[in-house]
């Protein structure tokens, strides 16, 4: 039975109640469990009310030394390279969305070449390589062609692009893959359908199954995530913490990594229905990290230099810089639309001076394998 078959029995809207219903004594409750397993009750306490009004404090330095006792001051450096614009789906609030017209692209052999270069000479080795949804074009005899050269410049290598088979994920693990990030964007089926609108995205049973299709591939890392912003984050994050649970009860040898994009403006001026603060992403990333003290979490350039700076010594262990969300992004600058407009335009060298004054010590692979393995 996949989470999709799991998650269909609960009602989601449920998970708001049960948020709400939260006090301080099941916020000490919970603060009490850390680093046993936790459940869904002890996520709700750390996501309610009561914690963000009475404990933000006191969470966000229990956030900081787990994240010290479990991942040391290594903060892993991610790149995303931008495959393709092309996109056959209709998802409202994106600005690859087929519904918005302008110049599509899909990186020949060639661009690709010259963005892994323009990708070394930043000094990045863990490389997203990401793209629309486009089977005809984009898809597994494309990835075949790519991923082996992407690898050559790649310690670690990850993707963000269509959800694909079990079996092509096993394939493209022969071929250097190392993980797989897939956003539900939103687990409730209404607003699901509402902003999914054609497409193979609108299959919501196949991409909520992807995470279990690269567990069976055994993948190393499985990437998840809720788009803040576009249904009640008490019901969508509620969800998505079943989702940790679950993977971990199903494929424990599976690193996970939770990311929390906030919708930022885009081609086809979406504006967020449910818009998530700072503080309360400030609670939700100490609460992610009380709650399981081994997901990675990752930022990327979705947020501000300022907002950056202070949340990540908080809990965050991957951080993208210097990013372009287009096609062809740092060979090429400036001819093809990006999917979501960079909030954080520093230059990596900046970012990294920022993390080294925190006290971090930025990395160019991945991390977290490296001292896992050590220790
Ligand atoms: S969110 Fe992804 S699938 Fe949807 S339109 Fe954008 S690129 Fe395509």
């Amino acid at each position: 039975m996949s989470f999709f078959d799991e998650i269909s029995k609960v009602d989601v809207d449920s998970f708001r109640a049960l948020v709400d219903s939260r006090t301080d004594r099941d916020v000490d409750r919970a603060l009490a469990r850390c680093g046993q397993r936790m459940e869904l009750p002890d996520f709700a306490a750390l996501i309610s009310e009561p914690a963000r009004v009475h404990y933000l404090k006191e969470m966000a330095t229990l956030s900081m030394q787990l994240t010290r006792r479990r991942f040391g001051r290594a903060v892993n450096m991610y790149l995303p390279l931008y495959l393709s614009n092309l996109c056959t789906n209709r998802c409202a609030y994106c600005g690859f969305s087929s519904a918005n017209k302008f110049r599509r692209t899909v990186l020949t052999l060639d661009e690709v070449r010259d963005e892994c270069e323009a990708i070394k000479a930043m000094g990045y080795e863990n490389i997203l390589l990401v793209s629309g949804e486009s089977e005809r074009r984009a898809g597994m005899p494309y990835f075949r062609e790519v991923m082996p050269l992407v690898k050559r410049y790649a310690a670690y290598l990850q993707v963000e692009v269509q959800p694909l088979s079990a079996e092509d994920y096993a394939e493209l693990k022969g071929l250097g893959l190392d993980a797989v990030c897939v956003y539900q964007e939103t687990y409730h089926p209404g607003c699901y359908r509402e902003n999914h609108l054609s497409g193979r995205k609108a299959d919501m049973r196949w991409r909520m199954e992807t995470p279990d299709r690269a567990g069976q591939a055994g993948l190393d890392k499985v990437g998840l995530a809720a788009l803040l912003g576009l249904y009640d984050p008490r019901v969508d994050l509620m969800a998505l913490a079943a989702h940790v649970l679950y993977m971990r009860d199903h494929y424990p040898k599976v690193r996970l990594a939770i990311s929390f994009p906030r919708l930022r403006p885009a081609a086809g001026a979406y504006e967020p229905r449910y818009p998530v603060g700072d503080a309360k992403l400030v609670q939700v990333i100490t609460a992610w990290r009380i709650f399981d003290n081994e997901l990675d979490l990752t930022i990327s350039t979705r947020e501000g230099a300022e907002f950056r700076d202070l949340i990540i010594p908080l809990g965050v262990t991957g951080v993208s810089a210097g990013s372009s969300t287009e096609p062809g992004g740092y060979a090429h600058h400036g001819e093809n639309l990006e999917q979501w407009a960079v909030n954080d335009s520093r230059g990596v060298d900046e970012v990294c001076a920022a993390l080294r004054l925190n006290g971090l010590d930025p990395v160019f692979h991945d991390a977290s394998t490296t001292y896992f393995r050590a220790v």
